[in-house]
């Protein structure tokens, strides 16, 4: 049985398992399952949000438009219909609510001077223009301004000992995702601890603002912090507690943003689009949001993903829906998208692969998206939002010669890694596929009766044709 090589179920329950696509070892321990998921669980109450004003919670919040770089575009919702509006100018901003924006990361991972050092890149004159128009009214130059010194002295900060921190604090949870302090310029000087700066000049703003606009690190944030309804702070906006159509358009601002910056860049070669949910996975803000950044690589493991294609153009019907098939690991599906519980992850990890034809996200049909996204959201709804997650979206690059489908991977951050890790290569998961998939199954069937997710046939409803995607067709 070919698959024996990558899971096995030991006599005492131990399930050791290979990720067919990656290589790494992974056992989970049955002891392991029973210790506690989430430290959350057991803390006090969560507090009241009587009386806090939900519009300014962090940086990214409705009320706190001008703390970060000016946006690139806006979802706003009117009835049912959805709008886009590209490039407002800052006294804009309040005139609508904004469902979800789309605006560079302060603090790129790949910055523009990578591109314009190592390849010569050129911001285009469009880009350029675009900031010359938001610079041109008094409310565009000084929302520059702000968020300029706001990260000259974040950074003067980290570089000083915290010493001139006064503003990076000011946002509350001022790091590395893209916030400024935006309340002019009153916090990059006079914290009187030697720290100068000469007072910047327009030109200087406009030089150093074009990153903002010429960059390609971009996040998609959404537009509540908390959800509508929610009475406590545990109540934050998940992925799982948008609706449907939220989601929907969610995924397809983001998939906008990862076209334009291909179209800007013609130096990037993937954009890898992810979503930190909460501090355990790395998020610096609980606001919901995704980050894509441009890369001049596709990294290591969709080099390995398409190796393994051009061997094997049914690679991931075999190794991945196929494989899950076999051993009962398909949990959901629907006609575009079919999800299970993923093997050899280090952290337990649920996979849903688009079924489509069309191997890039952006070559969905709207009924495609459609269904990826409500299977997408489902798993996000049944993960819960106490839990710390990693959404990693995964697709052919755009110079592959060979077609890989697009899937995205929820990964659970509810543990640390043991020590035993490093000297072994072998990866303990607190929960065995199986566990994970009976995690899932009963609250799915809650959450379809009560109507908060739809599209989605649950465990034995599945469909679960052999060779479910099509991608290599
Ligand atoms: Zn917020």
């Amino acid at each position: 049985m070919k698959y024996s090589a990558f899971y096995n179920i030991m006599p005492d329950g131990t399930v050791k398992q290979i990720n067919p696509f990656t290589g790494n070892e992974v056992w989970a321990v049955p002891e392991r399952a029973a210790k506690p998921i989430q430290n959350a669980a057991t803390a006090a109450e969560p507090a009241s949000l009587e009386g806090i004003d939900r519009a300014h919670i962090c940086a990214f919040c409705s009320g706190r438009y001008l703390e970060t770089a000016p946006e690139k575009f806006r979802y706003v919702r009117e009835g049912n219909a959805w709008h886009r509006h590209d490039y407002l100018l800052a006294d804009q901003y309040f005139a609508t609510a904004a469902e979800f924006r789309c605006f560079a990361n302060l603090f790129e991972i790949v910055t523009l001077d990578y591109w314009k050092q190592n390849y010569g890149y050129i911001p285009s004159p469009t880009d350029l223009e675009k900031l010359h128009r938001h610079a041109a009214t008094d409310a565009g130059m000084q929302h520059l301004r702000g968020v300029v010194e706001y990260k000259r002295a974040f950074r003067a900060s980290r570089n000083n000992g915290q010493k001139g921190g006064a503003t990076a604090s000011k946002s509350g949870n001022g790091n590395a995702g893209g916030n400024g302090s935006g309340n002019g310029n009153g916090g990059a000087n006079g914290n009187g601890n030697g720290q100068e700066h000469r007072e910047l000049s327009n030109d200087d703003i406009l030089a150093l603002s074009e990153p903002m606009y010429a960059g390609c690190h971009e996040l998609i944030v959404a537009r509540n912090h908390y959800h509508p309804n929610g009475t406590t702070q545990a109540d934050l906006l998940s992925s799982g507690r948008l609706t449907p159509s939220e989601h929907y358009h969610y995924f397809k601002a983001t998939i906008e943003s990862l076209e334009r910056i291909v179209a800007r860049n013609r130096y990037v070669r993937y954009v890898s689009v992810f979503q930190n949910w909460l501090k355990g996975a790395g998020a610096s803000f609980d606001h919901l949001h995704k980050q894509l950044v441009g890369l001049d690589e596709w990294g290591a493991s969709i080099t390995r993903q398409v190796t393994m294609l051009k061997k094997d153009p049914n690679a991931f019907n075999e190794y991945a829906a196929n494989f899950a098939a076999m051993f009962n690991l398909v949990f959901a599906e629907n006609e575009h998208a079919i999800a299970f519980v993923g093997i050899g992850h280090r952290f337990p990890t649920i996979e849903i692969f688009s079924k489509s034809r069309h191997a890039r996200p952006w070559e969905h049909t709207p009924e495609e998206l459609q269904g990826v996204s409500d299977l997408v959201h489902a798993c996000h709804a049944a993960t819960g939002a106490e839990i710390s997650c990693n959404e990693e979206w995964y697709y052919s690059p755009i110079d592959a010669v060979v077609k890989m489908p697009w899937h995205v991977l929820i990964k659970w951050r509810i543990h640390v890694q043991a020590g035993f890790e490093g000297g072994t290569s072998i990866f303990l998961n607190p929960m065995t596929p199986i566990e994970l998939r009976d995690r899932i199954v009963p609250r799915l069937y809650a959450l379809r009766d009560e109507g908060t997710v739809q599209n989605v046939l649950i465990a034995e409803e599945c469909n679960i044709a052999p060779n479910p995607l099509n991608y290599y067709l």
